[in-house]
C-alpha cells in the first residue's frame, strides 16, 4: 500500500456511507483520484475544512491494491481561493472549472501544466473582472493541454490553407476548422477573428493571457465552439454551463 502526497485541488466531495466523504481531486503528479476520507463526515477533527471544494491542499494518503478509490490520510490546506467564494456567479465559474477538469481528466492521468492553469483561472476570477474571459481561455487551453484542441490556423483534415472568407466552418469530428475543399457536412460558421483570437491566446503566457480580449460576438462564438469540443471529448454537458446561462454568462 504505497503511501503518497500530492499538491491537489479538490474537484468534488459527496457524502459516502454513514461518516466518510468521497472526495475527487487533481494534482499534476498522479492526475485525478478519488478517495475515501474516513470519518470526515461525522467529525472534523482530522481533516477540519481543508476537503472544502475548490480548495488547494497537499493530500496525503495510500493506494489499496485492487481498490480504484485511494484512502486519504490528511489534507492540510494550502490555498482556498476566498475571493472567488464571494459571490455566487465566480463561484458558479469556479465551479465550471473544477467540474471540466473532473470530465476531463482520466484517473491517474497526469496532463501536464493542468494544475497551473487552473491555480491560473480561480485567482483571475477571484480578482472579479472579465469572469467569462477567464473560463474561455482556460477552455481553450486546458483543450490543448488534455490533447484535444481544435486546429483553428489551418484545415484540420488537410492541412490546407482556410481560404479568405469573414467566417470559417468548424467540425467538432474532425478536430477543428474546415478549408471550403473539405467543409460539407455540419459544422458551425465561426468568424475568422474569433479562430484567431483563440488561436493566438495558446501560445501566451499565464501572465499576459488577462490582455485578451474578446468582442461580444467572439465571446459567444468561442462559448459555443469550446463547450461544443468538451461535450464531444467528455461525452456530457457540464451542469454547471446551465446555471452560468440562467444568469446570462
Ligand atoms: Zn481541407
Amino acid at each position: 500500500m504505497p503511501p503518497f502526497v500530492t499538491e491537489s485541488l479538490i474537484l468534488k466531495v459527496v457524502d459516502f456511507q454513514e461518516r466518510d466523504l468521497l472526495v475527487t481531486f487533481y494534482g499534476d503528479e498522479r492526475g485525478k483520484l478519488r478517495g475515501v476520507a474516513k470519518g470526515a463526515k461525522a467529525s472534523r477533527r482530522r481533516f477540519g475544512a481543508n476537503l472544502d471544494l475548490l480548495s488547494l491542499v497537499r493530500i496525503s494518503g495510500f493506494e489499496r491494491p485492487g481498490d480504484s478509490l485511494v484512502r486519504l490520510e490528511g489534507a492540510d490546506l494550502l490555498e482556498h481561493f476566498g475571493p472567488v467564494r464571494e459571490d455566487l456567479v465566480g463561484f458558479a465559474r469556479a465551479c465550471y472549472v473544477a467540474e471540466w477538469v473532473d470530465g476531463c481528466a482520466a484517473e491517474r492521468q497526469p496532463v501536464h501544466g493542468l494544475l497551473s492553469l487552473v491555480l491560473w483561472a480561480l485567482r483571475s476570477l477571484g480578482k472579479g473582472s472579465a469572469g467569462e474571459a477567464v473560463l474561455r481561455l482556460f477552455e481553450i487551453r486546458a483543450l490543448d493541454l488534455a490533447g484535444y484542441g481544435p486546429r483553428l490556423d489551418a484545415c484540420a483534415r488537410c492541412g490546407g490553407d482556410l481560404g479568405h472568407g469573414t467566417s470559417i466552418r468548424v467540425e467538432i469530428s474532425q478536430g477543428g476548422a474546415l478549408c471550403q475543399s473539405c467543409a460539407g457536412g455540419p459544422g458551425l460558421r465561426i468568424s475568422r477573428g474569433t479562430l484567431k483570437l483563440l488561436h493566438e491566446a495558446r501560445s501566451l503566457p499565464l501572465g499576459r493571457l488577462h490582455r485578451v480580449a474578446f468582442s461580444s460576438l467572439a465571446m459567444r462564438e468561442a462559448r459555443g465552439l469550446l463547450r461544443s469540443f468538451f461535450t464531444y471529448h467528455a461525452g456530457h454537458t457540464l451542469r454547471s454551463s446551465e446555471f452560468l446561462e440562467s444568469v446570462g454568462t
